[in-house]
């Protein structure tokens, strides 16, 4: 395993994101125990010391698998990260009550990374106004030793971020981003990057394969990027990402045990990409990103603000892979299992969903547009 240094401890270069963990039944809510302290088992073993959840992951579940799974280990052979839920405004004046109940679902006395979670355009007011005394609030935690170091991940627009930055700044020590070839470009990542580099802190990765999006692309992109090193795509993700210096933690979303270990074998070296593997691998970004899918990461934030109840991700999965992949049949045999009453021709163009879609995806022209389609659409 690769270490990073952060102040003055090691970090393991890879962390293990914990918000796509095993299921039972498909219920997202009922984590696979068995399956997920096998993989905590198989990171401690192979030299991952760092592991992140937060309060709203697998419902609310998260954190406290992790708990009972770190449980079995001395507190002092790892790091944990866990973030304050205010993508959801209503958790805007219970910083000490979650904050309390966090720890106690993590069976811990502290933190050693703590998050202000999703800052973007419909949050960062909140988080500044000073009657909910968010900043003070941790701020005084930290002084009190229940959390070592302090930061913030960021779906927000560049603009957003500054004006978090001139409140927040001098007491943010590490700053989390989705960072990957494909959000590079499309999310700006690279002039993130840029405005971190001013406040000298280091970069945590966050959705480094697009919610798993980048492990499986279309053929043409497969032959591309294998043809550089004759290495997975997977691979060729992680890559790109050992090539940007800021990078110092990047966080995996692992779901399974063959997921783990092939990225904790790719992480047993670096090995950034030269000139024009790096070429290579931002043209390919580039001609994803013109194919016109959305970028969905899946994150579900949006799915319990939709007033017709529709299964959102899924269905924005289902109509990128009719975009990307063009495969008809494979879009009719994903709707017909859906209940007709879900489908994207439910949607009433209400936007609730949208005012919380850390993507800005327009998910009710997604909707429509896919509603439009699927009469088009053949078996064939
Ligand atoms: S715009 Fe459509 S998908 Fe979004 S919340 Fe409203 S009904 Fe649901
Ligand atoms: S549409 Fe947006 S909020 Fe909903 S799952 Fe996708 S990325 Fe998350």
């Amino acid at each position: 395993m690769i270490y990073k240094k952060f102040q003055d401890i090691e970090l393991s270069a890879l962390g293990f994101g914990t918000m796509r963990l095993p299921v039972l039944d498909g219920d997202n809510s009922k984590i696979d125990e068995e399956k997920t302290f096998e993989m905590f088992d198989y990171a401690m073993k192979n030299g991952v010391n760092y592991y992140d959840t937060a309060w709203g992951y697998h419902d609310e579940m998260s954190e406290i698998v992790v708990g009972k799974a770190l449980k079995r280990y001395p507190r002092d052979s790892f790091y944990v990260s866990t973030k304050f839920p205010g993508y959801d405004l209503s958790n805007m004046p219970k910083a000490e009550e979650i904050f309390e109940k966090q720890l106690e679902k993590l069976q811990m006395d502290y933190f050693d990374f703590y998050l202000i979670h999703n800052v973007n355009e419909m949050n960062v007011d909140a988080y500044l106004d000073p009657k909910f005394g968010i900043l003070d609030y941790f701020v005084k935690q930290k002084e009190l030793g229940r959390i070592k170091h302090l930061g913030f991940s960021a779906h927000g627009v560049i603009p957003t971020m500054e004006k978090f930055f001139k409140v927040y700044g001098p007491h943010m020590e590490f700053c989390q981003i989705q960072l990957n070839y494909v959000d590079y470009f499309y999310q700006d990542a690279k002039g993130k990057i840029d405005l971190i580099n001013k406040y000298n802190i280091p970069v945590w990765v966050m959705e480094p394969l697009r919610g798993g999006k980048l492990a499986n692309v279309s053929e043409v992109y497969e032959k591309r990027l294998t043809a550089l090193r004759g290495k997975p795509v997977t691979e060729m993700a992680f890559r790109f990402l050992q090539s940007i210096p800021e990078v110092t933690m990047t966080l995996s979303g692992m779901s399974d045990m063959e997921q783990m270990k092939a990225n904790i074998e790719t992480y047993k070296t670096d090995e950034p990409l030269n000139e024009a593997e790096m070429k290579e691998v931002c043209a390919v970004a580039k001609d994803m990103i013109a194919e016109g899918t959305v970028p969905c990461t899946a994150c579900r934030y949006c799915t319990s603000y939709c007033t017709k109840e529709l299964d959102i991700p899924r269905l924005i999965g289902l109509y990128n892979d009719q975009m990307f992949l063009k495969l008809n049949f494979m879009t009719l045999m994903g709707l017909a299992a859906i209940d007709k009453a879900k489908h994207p021709d439910a949607c009433v163009a209400c936007k609730k969903c949208e005012q919380v879609c850390p993507q800005n995806i327009k998910i009710s022209e997604v909707m429509k547009k896919f509603a439009d389609m699927i009469p088009t659409l053949k078996m064939e």
